[in-house]
């Protein structure tokens, strides 16, 4: 039995989650759910962010799927009490450290994104960042009152093995896997560049390329649609992952997946939304296509992934959207949504 650990959270959390399991029951009817809590519902039953009994669920489950956490009634709470605290200590106890997040334009959609719809039509990219080591957790670091510093640091380990999913993650799109770094300036970029090329070999069909960091942040604007699979370490990762998410547009559609540990997690890009929290109206499907993502990554289940992803492409060819979806010829409500996808699934 496959068993999904299912975190609903706060604000549109439960809304968007409710129908990614109803799409869920129609490709994979033999998943078994439990709920657990974190973030806001968990600090106001039982006065934590991330329970324990939460973690140990998730740490016995195929993968967690993630709603969305947080709101203004918990935002005063002291740092390790609030919401995102119980965010970070479950990624940190399911030991991820390779997000995934893509960036794909759909037909008809090109008009969302501020860039102009020739540049952006026909953009399907994935972003694969590093996500636990790097500038954000390298010792030493300290303030000082006239200087600070922090340290950017990776050992080769940690290279290999996030650079094996870039590489395998580029096998099963179009085999072009482009690595971003900084390497005419920094040693740590060298090392990625020396990883890279040694893992080339067992990768013969990948077409391997490097680019500077500043240069594909432009280039991420000029010609988005050159890019397959971008590589990248934490910080550059944090920055590229959100340009690429604005070239799509919308941010009811953008899907990610936290993987590389015991058990991954899987959630929309978005937060809990809390201004349009309760009124049905919250887009499901950056949830429906990361349940898509645990299908294909944590249960191997291309198949049913695709059903999902292909339902989801049928459903915007058709017209159909959400309210932000400004440009969708038939407005659905959440759940409209939901039963949409998982018809055509
Ligand atoms: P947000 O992503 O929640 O919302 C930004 C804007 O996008 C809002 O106008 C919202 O209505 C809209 N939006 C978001 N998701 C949508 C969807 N599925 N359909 C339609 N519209 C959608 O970001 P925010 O407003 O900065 O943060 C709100 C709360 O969420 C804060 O408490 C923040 O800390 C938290 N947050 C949580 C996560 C997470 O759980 N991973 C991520 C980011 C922010």
């Amino acid at each position: 039995m496959n068993k999904i650990c299912v975190i609903k959270g706060d604000g549109i959390g439960p809304e968007i989650i409710n129908e990614a399991i109803r799409v869920l029951k129609v490709v994979r009817p033999d998943l078994e759910y439990t709920e657990c809590l974190m973030g806001g519902a968990a600090i106001d039953a039982v006065g934590v962010p991330l329970p324990q009994e939460t973690i140990d669920v998730a740490l016995n489950s195929n993968a967690v799927l993630f709603g969305a956490i947080g709101g203004e009634k918990w935002d005063k709470l002291e740092r390790h009490l609030r919401p995102e605290s119980g965010l970070l200590a479950l990624r940190k106890a399911l030991g991820v450290f390779a997000n995934l997040r893509p960036a794909f334009v759909y037909d008809g959609l090109e008009e969302l994104s501020t860039i102009k719809a020739s540049v952006v039509k026909g953009v399907d990219l994935l972003v694969v960042r590093e996500l636990t080591g790097g500038i954000y957790f390298g010792q030493p670091r300290e303030k000082l009152a006239d200087r600070a510093y922090n340290t950017m640091v990776y050992t080769r380990d940690e290279i290999i093995r996030i650079a094996k999913i870039g590489f395998e993650s580029a096998m099963k799109r179009r085999k072009k896997l482009c690595m971003v770094d900084k390497a005419n300036v920094l040693e740590t970029s060298a090392l990625w560049r020396e990883v890279c090329d040694e893992l080339a070999v067992n990768y013969p069909e990948v077409e391997l390329s490097y680019m500077y960091v500043d240069n594909a942040a432009m280039q991420l604007i000029k010609n988005p649609k050159q890019f397959d699979v971008i590589l990248t370490e934490n910080l550059f990762g944090d920055i590229l992952s959100d340009e690429a998410s604005m070239v799509v547009g919308s941010i009811g559609l953008l899907a990610s997946a936290s993987i590389g540990g015991k058990v991954g997690l899987y959630e929309p890009i978005h937060g809990s939304a809390p201004d349009i929290a309760g009124q049905g109206i919250a887009n499901p499907i950056a949830t429906i296509l990361s349940a898509a993502m645990m299908l294909r990554f944590a249960l191997n289940d291309e198949v049913s992934a695709l059903k999902i992803e292909n339902a989801v492409k049928r459903v915007i060819s058709e017209g159909y959207g959400c309210a932000d979806l400004a440009n969708a010829k038939i407005k659905l409500n959440t759940q409209e949504m939901g039963e949409l996808v998982a018809k055509y699934c």
